[in-house]
């Protein structure tokens, strides 16, 4: 049967009906931080719909969680919950139920346009991890790095690559940060200097937030690493890649990645993304057993991010990626994550790594597409780029789109400031 809504949404809208993400947001004229879905151009307060007793026959009837401003204890509720809550408010949502449709007074308190609402970072996010999951980027920067023969360390095709990144830094779409400083050694010059980045960059990412909680000293068997994820976000990992060149040996990145790192704020369950998994393609060589799951898979989920500088009137679309670009599935990161005994806990964010494909206008980063400044990038109203001028808004978009039904995950979007003076 075709599920159709009785609000009115435009055919393009990220927020369908298949959709039905969770945030966190406040309305702009006042009020405590609430959980919603997204539907349309509007928001859908949960924590009304749990006030007029929508969730009485669920376990969690005499507890609002969506008075909260994080999703966390929604999620700590475990699959079940979001799933009964998926459902009541498709209910709700839906045509032919009269409940909402007909109720003028409670239509007017839980639908609230999503232009009157701020969103707030939807997860209390403890810890933090990157992964380097897509073959093209670490194909490029190899490359730039090492020359093509060596491109790719030994270990990338046998394990997925990641270090720990900093949960702190992590901001919602929409906050802007200041160039970062740091020691940057320049390629004419015998000593490091301490200088704002000159080389600033964005990385097109996409997250999963873990769901369930496995016990320190017991790993996350890849057969069960769905049961632990709860959805997923689009991420911009901000990099200083001067400062990520001098500093990064032997330990990996620290200061070129902590400064900001952006996510959108609706996150997208994998209820509402199951029409768009696709096979993860083989893999060769064959990972080992704990890395290997029957059907492993991806999601078609296309991926585009624009550009506009302080002076353009428009965003530009700089490069078109898609989510199957990983080489390594959810399952096999968090497999990989686990496997020494390593817990992960609520809220946790596991990060793709730059998703970028096999053509140049698939690149997911200033660094590839514009191979570290020797191809400047051109934009529409004749300014160049090698990398983040002060004033760039990067703006970050993925979308599933399949027989009529779309789910999206609107955008992320952030801006460069000029370097903080330092007192
Ligand atoms: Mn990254």
């Amino acid at each position: 049967m075709e599920l159709t809504t009785f609000l009115e949404i435009a055919p393009e809208s990220d927020f369908s009906i298949h959709n039905l993400p969770y945030g966190v947001f406040k309305p702009r004229i006042g009020g405590a931080p609430r959980v919603g879905v997204a539907i349309g151009a509007d928001a859908l307060d949960l924590s009304v719909l749990h006030e007029a007793g929508f969730f009485n026959q669920t376990v969690f009837a005499s507890h609002n969680v969506f008075n909260n401003s994080s999703l966390n204890a929604f999620i700590r509720l475990g699959r079940d919950a979001w799933r009964e809550t998926r459902t009541i408010v498709q209910k709700l949502l839906s045509d032919d139920v009269a409940d909402l449709r007909d109720n003028a007074i409670l239509r007017d308190a839980a639908l609230i346009p999503q232009s009157r609402i701020e969103m707030l970072l939807p997860v209390e996010i403890g810890d933090y991890t990157d992964f380097y999951s897509s073959y093209h980027h670490a194909h490029n920067v190899g490359t730039m790095l090492r020359g093509a023969e060596n491109a790719l360390m030994p270990n990338w095709k046998h394990l997925p690559v990641a270090y720990h990144g900093r949960a702190s830094s992590v901001v919602v779409s929409g906050t802007n940060f200041s160039r970062p400083r740091g020691q940057i050694q320049p390629s004419d010059a015998n000593e490091p200097i301490f200088s704002p980045t000159r080389s600033l960059d964005f990385e097109l990412e996409m997250g999963f937030f873990i769901g369930a909680e496995n016990a320190l000293g017991e790993p996350i068997p890849i057969e069960r690493a769905d049961e632990f994820m709860f959805g997923m976000v689009l991420v911009n990992d901000w990099s200083a890649r001067d400062i990520q060149a001098w500093e990064y040996q032997p330990l990996g990145p620290f200061l070129a990645k902590n400064f900001c790192t952006s996510i959108s704020p609706w996150v997208v369950t994998f209820d509402a993304l199951e029409p768009f998994k696709k096979p993860l393609p083989a893999q060769d060589p064959k990972p080992l057993a704990y890395l290997a799951r029957e059907n492993d898979w991806a999601y078609d989920i296309e991926l585009e991010v624009s550009l506009q500088s302080a002076t353009m009137d428009a965003p530009h679309v700089i490069t078109r990626s898609n989510f199957q670009n990983l080489y390594w599935s959810m399952n096999q990161q968090l497999a990989h994550h686990t496997v020494n005994g390593c817990n992960v806990r609520v809220g946790d964010l596991l990060a793709s790594g730059t998703i970028s494909g096999a053509e140049k206008f698939s690149r997911g980063s200033m660094l590839e597409l514009t191979w570290r400044g020797k191809e400047p990038l051109q934009l529409p109203n004749g300014e160049t780029r090698r990398f983040l001028d002060d004033g760039d808004v990067v703006t970050m978009r993925a979308w599933g789109a399949k027989d009529g039904v779309r789910v999206g995950f609107g955008e992320v979007r952030g801006k460069a400031l000029s370097a903080q003076s330092l007192s």
